[in-house]
């Protein structure tokens, strides 16, 4: 019997040990050998060159310096809490600073002796300098012997209170690397690998922490990183080709009076290019006899909700039931009544179902669904719940899904024998390469147009000390019969602090504009369901100019006579939260405007999401810079998805690998749908390796 040396637990490994085995288990996630060798390092940095300190900038990773040390100085009261000391070249000087170690380190360095100083170079108070540089005297032997590309790990706290900082993990890694070597297997199939050109498993792995050169690195990137996103793929098309084998689709076969009914009598404007597209995407699935999958994106105000709801009369007209859920109630119960009012002309029945229904109403509501007497129902999670059954349901429409979880929507589609078709719709567009990722597995539709006659609201930052000059652009609007929304940040961590700033802003507010002249409603995450209704029922139906609210405004609110978006605090906002809050306004006639109130100082950060915000009206190109900005993991809705801790790839960067993946996993696929031929053994292992317990699909295929 042969063991896996890759399996070998991580204590084993010569140098490691219980102690240091148990620490890397828990801050690392690394617990066998294999493990340790895919911990790839997040940086190389170059200690073959010295810069000079004239040539530093902030945005170096790191640098190494050559030269002398001097002004040793401590601050702080008897026991000193930082130490600095000058550091001089032939070109200029900067700052050296410690935190820690001053005890040690306060005679350490002498005058006229010249030093090699390597660290991360910062700028504070405009001047550089380098916090807790790593310091050693220049010797003969030294220079130079340093790789160009040394790897550099990640670590933590605690790891590095181990001696497992950077250098301690590149050092056990030198240890395992020769052992294990040759036990690495391919898992990329020889003619995939030969067609992309990429260096196969074990040079990969090898160059990868220890590279032989700027070349050999740049291959081992490329290849981990096509690597990495093409098994992502695989995995998605292959889910997406099992259930198009497995489950069959309802068909829907007429096009009867409900659509037209709807389309002649009820729809009050033309349709725009886009919708008519998406409606004849969604007709062409649920005509094709397999289950419909589909993503649809569009901006907020694009009408995505006549296309919900045209789609579900496609369903009714083929004696199926529909139902919509909202990711709040509020949201459930806009959509409710502007859907049960749009279709009232029809005599088509709409119920309600939330966690706020009462049980008598429920019960008479889970019955008429489960006979088939309500067609259409349109609601909150609620509706996922095991005692809601259908007669026979045909469609489900997910709006603003990115608040459902990855296994809500799995639940759904495991109801009834032949599953519902399901669209999905969001607001936040999403970037190509996230939507991708995310939703790999759906067919996507964009409606990126939108209804005629909109004005692109016009959006401006001011400052908070210009807050005088705002309130007098609010009593202008106000006067010519516009609604104004004033938002507050809310963020979970400190309601009560945020509550404050809220009523604050709402005790001036009406100080401001006091009654019998203005009206203001206030509407707050802490309040309860039929509070908050009320409140906004006042708003919209114009009875108050002013709606003071946290972000629970955020998603689907209606209110076409609202002009003006005020968004306070609006540097604690990411981007894409921004441009859902300023969609709240321009959906009618006039002019919208958007303010973006913050104080003067702000990050270098916020200040490029204020400029992209008043520079673009775009949700796509605004998706993009969020991406950019943040990275995917703090994207809304990614955090739970898992498929996004990727360790190579960067999907604001490498869109085109990730297509190129794609296009290569289809190709595969096309070939060798079940991967049953001898060629693609590896694949299915690693698949299966790869995707073993987050196979959240296993139960619904
Ligand atoms: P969203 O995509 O953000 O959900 P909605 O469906 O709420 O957008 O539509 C926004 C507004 O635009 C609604 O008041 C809706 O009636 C209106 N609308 C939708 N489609 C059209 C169209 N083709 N022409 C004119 N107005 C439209
Ligand atoms: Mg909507």
């Amino acid at each position: 019997m042969s063991v896996d040396i890759l399996k070998t637990s991580i204590e084993y490994l010569k140098g490691v040990g219980p102690r240091r085995g148990e620490l890397l288990r828990q801050e690392a996630g690394i617990f066998s050998f294999g493990d340790l060798l895919e911990f790839y390092p997040f940086r190389y940095v170059d200690r073959s060159r010295f810069y000079k300190v004239s040539e530093v900038l902030e945005d170096y990773p790191y640098v190494q310096l050559r030269g002398f040390i001097s002004d040793v100085e401590l601050h702080g009261q008897k026991r000193a809490t930082r130490m600095t000391a000058t550091f001089t070249d032939d070109s200029g000087s900067l700052e050296l600073v410690w935190f820690n170690g001053i005890k040690w380190l306060k005679n350490a360095y002498k005058p006229n002796v010249e030093y090699i100083v390597f660290g991360k170079p910062s700028l504070f108070n405009r001047r550089f300098n380098i916090v807790h540089p790593e310091v050693e005297p220049v010797s003969p032997g030294a220079i130079n012997q340093e790789s160009a590309m040394q790897p550099v790990y990640n670590s933590s706290e605690k790891l590095r209170a181990q001696g497992l900082d950077s250098r301690g993990i590149g050092k056990l890694m030198r240890t395992l690397l020769p052992l294990v070597i040759d036990h690495v297997n391919e898992t990329l199939p020889p003619h995939l690998l030969e067609a992309i050109r990429l260096p196969d498993r074990k040079t990969t792995l090898s160059d990868i922490h220890f590279p032989s050169g700027p070349n050999a690195l740049k291959k081992a990137i490329a290849r981990l990183k096509f690597e990495e996103l093409f098994y992502i793929q695989l995995n998605l098309l292959r889910h997406k080709l099992l259930r198009d084998e497995k489950s069959g689709g309802h068909i829907f076969k007429q096009i009867g009076d409900y659509f037209n009914g709807f389309f002649y009598q009820c729809l009050s404007f033309e349709l725009t290019g886009a919708q008519k597209r998406v409606i004849k995407e969604i007709r062409g699935d649920t005509l094709s006899g397999k289950q419909m999958n589909r993503l649809l994106q569009g901006d907020v105000g694009s009408g995505k909700t006549v296309v919900a709801v045209m789609s579900m009369l496609m369903a009714l007209d083929n004696g199926f039931q529909a139902c919509l859920m909202a990711p709040t109630e509020i949201l459930a119960f806009q959509h409710y009544e502007s859907v049960s009012n749009m279709l009232a002309p029809l005599g088509i029945k709409v119920g309600l179902l939330t966690g706020s229904t009462r049980s008598t109403q429920r019960r008479e509501l889970l019955t008429a669904l489960k006979q088939g007497e309500l067609q259409i129902i349109i609601g909150t999670h609620a509706l996922i719940e095991d005692v809601v059954e259908f007669d026979k349901l045909g469609l489900v429409v997910i709006d603003e899904q990115h608040r459902f979880g990855v296994a809500q929507r799995a639940k759904l589609w495991s109801k009834g024998h032949v599953p519902p078709h399901i669209l999905v719709m969001t607001a936040t567009p999403i970037p190509r390469t996230l939507a991708m990722t995310l939703y790999g597995d759906l067919d996507v539709s964009v409606i990126d147009e939108l209804p005629p006659g909109r004005k692109p609201i016009k959006t401006i930052h001011q400052y908070d000390s210009h807050r005088l000059k705002v309130f007098g652009f609010m009593r202008e609007q106000i006067k010519q019969g516009r609604q104004i929304y004033v938002v507050y940040p809310l963020i979970k961590e400190s309601e009560t602090l945020d509550l404050k700033d809220l009523t604050d802003g709402y005790e001036s507010i009406t100080r401001e504009f006091p009654l019998p002249k203005y009206a203001v409603s206030i509407v707050h995450g802490q309040m309860k369901p039929a509070d908050k209704d009320f409140e906004m029922q006042r708003f919209v139906k114009g009875q108050t100019h002013i709606m003071v609210a946290t972000t629970v405004i955020e998603v689907g609110i209606d209110v076409p006579n609202a002009s003006v978006m005020i968004i306070e605090s609006a540097e604690r906002f990411g981007l894409s939260q921004l441009h859902q809050l300023r969609g709240r306004v321009g959906r009618g006639a006039e002019q919208s405007y958007c303010i973006l109130m913050s104080g003067h100082k702000l990050s270098n950060e916020a200040r490029k999401r204020i400029e992209v915000m008043v520079r673009s009206n775009d949700g796509f190109e605004i998706a993009e810079m969020d991406l950019k900005l943040r990275g995917p993991g703090d994207i809304q809705g990614t955090q739970q998805s898992g498929i996004l801790e990727l360790k190579m790839a960067d999907l604001a960067r490498d869109e085109a690998i990730l297509k190129f993946a794609r296009d290569k996993a289809r190709d595969l696929l096309s070939n060798d749908p079940h991967l049953d031929k001898p060629a693609h053994q590896m694949v299915a292992r690693r698949l299966r390796a790869l995707y073993h317990d987050k196979l959240f699909w296993s139960r619904i295929s």
